[in-house]
This record gives structure tokens, C-alpha cells and sequence, in this order.
């Protein structure tokens, strides 16, 4: 889960590390450290628990100089957040040092060799064996992508790492099996890192490496291998991101920049799949041709979405859309159940593995079982080249820009949008679904910006702003909160609940809300508000029924209504509205109500909005 940065080059190494961190930071932030061979040639560490703050304020009392260097900001795996369990991590005679993101599996077996042959190791971490086991190689050979290579041959488990040492003063090694690591091309420099906004500002040739592949940079070479030492070939990506993409615009926090972007990313997803054709739109996947080609997809008759978090989510409200259009059942699977249940899949089974960060380490198992098990795979994802991709026969990126705030918005919405296409697409091809039919879904789809426009644009100010403020003077003094809703409505509460819980540690549960009387309305007082979908839908009278319930035990009710619905004003005490639309598209936009209740009673409750505690952005460990 954690971000590596890497540099070899003629610039002070220190800067490019501390920057490139600074845009990993989302991937972890227990603690921070870089690693510098120095021009006089010692290896330089700085490291500290806490944020990059913490290291920046470490680093400009005593400024490490030189040329190569790694850097690495922690998500904890094995051994708490401390200054000794920081990365990089050194061998006994801080020749070799080490920055890794994974978790070595065979670690305690490798660290009782080691210790028994004399080392002496400095954390509790599983990383710190991998630099002693290449200060041993390196007793072999003095090539250090060859030690790299030997000693990973040992170890069992995911990583991405990147390796310097001072006997070796302008070589930077980098591998991965099962974590993200790119290569940077720049000119009389190269880079290293977990993901590209680390070196954007830098360059915008990049090579994502494989699974199972390392590379040898050199301020002029690189040199991509597999771990069995064959070269390979890659040619460069070229990255057209803007630099502002990555950053925050005008806003306090990504996570409210991400909500206001949304329009904008429901608008790229649907680019290239809706061709606006004169006199009817047409849906155009072009990503599933070879799938579609392959006849594999005539020996469906399941589907399965799989995805962990925010994904779960998003699923479970595609799932009733793609029930109706495709007439095939769905199954919704958590990742990490799914692949130790010993799931019943194989050709007949359409797997889609739903991922934001193409890397999400139970995602990726329980695809890789589906797909051993014969079954057809689409990623459904936004990381261009992520692991997801190369399990999957074919890909739909979410194209939503990047992401950066750790609690999810735009890929939400975009997962949704493009399960959607997805849907239409195969009930078309099914013939399941009329022309007709489809043409009203597309018509449907290309709405949606406008509306999610509209939904922001009213909360802004009058009614809708007054009610969101006094449902925030609500939220961030209860303990608990509970979300319901019905049909689609039923994951939206559940994702609302999600955000609230995420940002602001509000705790707080998203129910069915015709199972609250089966248990959770124990919990309702009049201090434990109840957030209700109440948007206009075929249960509308059913929630409306529920709501009362949940009134007649003093409970104060938010709700989340459809613009023009007059009786609602006698059931809930705060409303807050969203546009009229067909139900299975109005979560696209009255999540966006949710999200901002979330974010400010984050603020409010003085929360670190964008780095939650104890959360990181991809989650790249079981
Ligand atoms: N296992 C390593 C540690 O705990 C790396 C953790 C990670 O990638 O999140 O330090």
C-alpha cells in the first residue's frame, strides 16, 4: 500500500524524492523517509514516523546531497508506525538500502536465517530482510541487479521495491510482482515510481512494468528484465494528463475538488461509447470487440461483480439495471470473501472485476481464481496499464482523471456510468434489450452531467444549502447515524454511510430500509438521526411508511427527496432535493448530497478530510 519514489540522474536527488512523496502520499502516510548516496559516497537515510511534514522538517536541518536516491511513504503492515519501521531500510553496513510496498510472506523464516548467520535487523518489519539477503548475494557478484534478482527468487509474497547501494553509486533497481511500479523516462535521468503523478512533473514517458518483470536504470540506460533475468521490450507511454489534474485546483481538499469534478467525469466516461449520431445516439464499446469475437461470451449465463469498498457499492446499484436489461442474474461478490469461498464460476460466468486503482490485492486474487476457472474477465477500472488489465480479457477505464482523495466520488459515479454501458451493451447483444430500450438508457446516460450540474449548483446555495447546513449542525455531534433506503437506494445509503464513517468518524450504517424494523431501529433515539432516500421511485410509499416508523421514535430525519415532491415536507424534519429522473440513474447524482454531507461535517468535526486515519487510497495488501 505504500508509495515508492526513485531517482538516478545529474539534479539533487533530495527535492525530486521529497516531491514525488508529497503525490504518493494518498498510498500511505504512517511514516516517510528517503535514502541518498551522498557524493562523498555514504548512504545518507532520513527517516521519521509521522507525515512527509514531519520528514521535510527532518531533511532541511540536515540536507542529504547526491544524485540517486529512493523514497518511500508507509501504510504499516508488519511492525507499528515507528521511526525504526520506517523505509528505506539498510543492511548491517548501510550498504544496501531498501524501499517496498507488499508484505514478504516467508519474512519470518527468511529474518531466522538471517539472524541466525549474524545479521543484526533494526525493525520489525518484513521489508528489512530483503536488504540483508542482498548484502549477502552481494558477496556472490557485484552486479546489484543480479543480488536483487537472487534474493527475490527466496521470497514468497507482493511487493514493488526500489533498491540503491553505495557500492554501486549510479545504478537504481526497481521489481514488482503483485504491487504497482512504473518506470520514468527522462533525459540524462530516469525515475521510479508507484504511480505517475509521483513524476509528472518530470516526464511523461512512462513504462509500467509487469508482474514478475525488474528494470536496472542508470542516469542514460534502462534495462527491463524478468525476475528470471530475460530482457524485455516495452515501448514508452506517453502520458497527456494536465499537472493541474493531479493537483487541487481551487479547492481546500481533493475530496471536495473530486465532487465538484464529477460532471466532468461522467461526461469523459461516456466519451467514445455514446456516439451522438444524428438522429439517435449509438453505443460503442469498442474494448469488448475481441471478446465479442471470441464467442466467449455466448456460453454466458451469469455475471459476477466483483470488487471490494466503494466498488461493492457501485455494483450493487448496477446490479438491478443489469438484472432488467440483460435478463441474466447477477451476483455481487466481496473480493475477499469471494476468493475463499470456493466460488462456483467457470465459461458460463461473466466476471467483471470492478477496481479503481487496478490493484487492489483481493480483487486481483479473486479475478486471477475466476479467470483460472475459465471464466471471460472485463477490468472495469481507471488506472491506465493496472494490474487488473493484464488478468482481463478486455477493459473499461472508468477515464474519470485521476483520483486522489483516499474516500471515492467521481470513480464511484463513473464505476456506475460504465457498468451501465456495460449493461446496455449486453442486453443488447443478448437481445434481451429493444433498440428502443437502449436508445432511452443512452439518452438516460448523456443526462446525467447536466443533472449532477444542477444537483451541485443547488447546493450551493438557497434551500438545498440552508438544509445541508442544518443536517451538518446535526451530524458532526451525534455518535452514530443510520442510512436507509430502498432498491438502488439501498447501496446509496450504504455508500453515504461510507463516506460519513471515512471522513469524519461519524459512525454510521447504510440499512435496507424495510429491514430497520428487523433489528436496526433498536438503535434510533433522538440523538441518532436517520438518513433517508426518499427519491422518487416504485417503493416511494414503502420508505415514506418507514420513515414514519422511524419518527414515532423521536428519531430526526434527513431526507433525500426528488425536486416538486410536496408531501414529503410532512415526513422528514431537513430536505434536501435532486432532479427528477428515471430511478436507476438518480444515484448518479443524489449521492452528490451525501458526499457533501460528509465532507462538512468532516470540516466541522476538524477532520483531515483527504488522508482519513488508518485508511489508504489503493489497497494493495489482503
Ligand atoms: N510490509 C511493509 C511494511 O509494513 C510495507 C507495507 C505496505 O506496502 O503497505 O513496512
Amino acid at each position: 500500500m505504500c508509495g515508492i519514489v526513485g531517482y538516478v540522474g545529474s539534479q539533487s536527488a533530495t527535492p525530486i524524492l521529497l516531491d514525488g512523496l508529497e503525490r504518493l502520499e494518498y498510498r500511505g502516510y504512517d511514516s516517510a523517509g528517503i535514502a541518498v548516496i551522498a557524493s562523498d559516497g555514504s548512504l545518507q537515510v532520513t527517516k521519521t514516523k509521522g507525515k512527509l511534514a514531519a520528514l521535510r522538517e527532518l531533511v532541511a536541518s540536515a540536507e542529504p546531497v547526491g544524485v540517486v536516491g529512493i523514497g518511500h511513504t508507509r501504510w504499516a503492515t508488519h511492525g507499528r508506525p515507528s521511526d525504526e519501521n520506517a523505509h528505506p531500510h539498510a543492511d548491517c553496513h548501510d550498504m544496501v538500502t531498501v524501499a517496498h510496498n507488499g508484505i514478504i510472506e516467508n519474512y519470518a523464516t527468511l529474518r531466522a536465517e538471517l539472524e541466525a548467520s549474524g545479521h543484526i535487523l533494526r525493525s520489525q518489519t518484513d521489508t528489512e530482510a530483503l536488504a540483508h539477503m542482498i548484502e549477502d548475494e552481494l558477496r556472490q557478484t557485484d552486479d546489484l541487479a543480479e543480488a536483487v534478482r537472487a534474493t527475490l527468487a527466496r521470497v514468497t509474497g507482493s511487493y514493488a521495491i526500489a533498491v540503491v547501494s553505495r557500492a554501486h553509486p549510479g545504478t537504481l533497481v526497481g521489481a514488482r510482482m503483485n504491487g504497482p511500479l512504473i518506470v520514468g523516462l527522462g533525459k540524462g535521468e530516469n525515475f521510479l515510481a508507484s504511480d505517475i503523478p509521483a513524476i509528472l512533473r518530470h516526464t511523461r514517458e512512462i513504462i509500467p512494468l509487469d508482474d514478475g518483470e525488474m528494470v536496472e536504470l542508470t542516469a542514460d540506460s534502462v534495462r527491463v528484465m524478468t525476475l528470471a533475468g530475460v530482457e524485455t521490450r516495452h515501448a514508452p507511454t506517453h502520458v497527456d494528463w494536465d499537472i493541474e489534474a493531479a493537483e487541487r485546483g481551487g479547492h481546500s481538499h481533493f475530496f471536495a475538488k473530486e465532487i465538484y469534478e464529477q460532471p466532468d467525469a461522467a461526461h469523459k466516461a461516456l466519451m467514445g461509447r455514446i456516439l451522438t449520431r444524428e438522429p439517435e445516439p449509438d453505443l460503442a464499446l469498442d474494448a469488448l470487440d475481441g471478446l465479442l469475437a471470441s464467442g466467449r461470451l455466448d456460453a454466458v449465463r451469469r455475471v459476477t461483480l466483483l470488487g471490494c469498498g466503494t466498488s461493492i457499492h457501485a455494483a450493487m446499484i448496477a446490479r438491478y439495471a443489469l438484472e432488467r436489461w440483460t435478463r441474466l442474474p447477477v451476483e455481487v461478490a466481496v473480493a475477499s470473501e469471494y476468493r475463499y469461498a470456493d466460488p462456483i464460476v467457470g465459461p458460463e460466468t461473466l466476471c467483471v472485476a470492478i477496481t479503481q486503482s487496478g490493484e487492489t490485492a483481493d480483487t486481483l486474487a479473486a479475478t486471477r481464481l475466476a479467470r483460472d476457472a475459465g471464466a471471460p474477465v472485463i477490468a472495469v477500472t481507471n488506472t491506465v496499464g493496472g494490474a487488473v488489465t493484464r488478468l482481463a480479457d478486455a477493459t473499461l477505464y472508468l477515464q474519470a482523471g485521476p483520483e486522489i482523495s483516499v474516500a471515492a466520488t467521481k470513480t464511484f459515479v463513473t464505476m456506475i456510468l460504465t457498468l451501465y454501458l456495460l449493461g446496455a451493451w449486453l442486453g443488447r447483444q443478448r437481445g434481451m434489450l429493444p433498440e428502443a430500450e437502449q436508445r432511452q438508457i443512452l439518452h438516460a446516460l448523456m443526462d446525467t452531467p447536466e443533472l449532477m450540474r444542477r444537483t451541485l449548483e443547488s447546493l450551493s446555495e438557497g434551500p438545498n444549502a440552508a438544509a445541508l447546513s442544518d443536517a451538518v449542525t446535526l451530524l458532526k455531534d451525534c455518535h452514530s447515524a443510520l442510512f436507509v433506503g430502498r432498491g438502488a437506494g439501498f447501496p446509496l445509503a450504504m455508500e453515504g454511510a461510507l463516506k460519513l464513517k471515512e471522513i469524519s468518524y461519524v459512525h454510521a450504517e447504510g440499512f435496507a430500509a424495510g429491514e430497520m424494523k428487523h433489528g436496526p431501529i433498536a438503535l434510533l433515539d433522538e440523538v441518532t438521526p436517520l438518513v433517508a432516500i426518499a427519491t422518487a421511485s416504485a417503493t416511494y410509499e414503502k420508505i415514506v411508511s418507514n420513515i414514519q416508523e422511524a419518527r414515532a421514535r423521536d428519531a430526526y430525519v434527513i431526507a433525500i427527496a426528488t425536486e416538486g415532491d410536496d408531501s414529503i415536507h410532512q415526513h422528514a424534519d431537513t430536505i434536501i432535493t435532486v432532479p427528477a429522473a428515471p430511478e436507476a440513474f438518480t444515484p448518479l447524482f443524489s449521492v452528490i448530497p451525501l458526499q457533501l454531507l460528509a465532507y462538512h461535517t468532516a470540516l466541522a468535526r476538524g477532520c483531515n478530510v483527504d488522508q482519513p486515519r488508518n485508511l489508504a487510497k489503493s489497497v494493495t495488501v489482503e
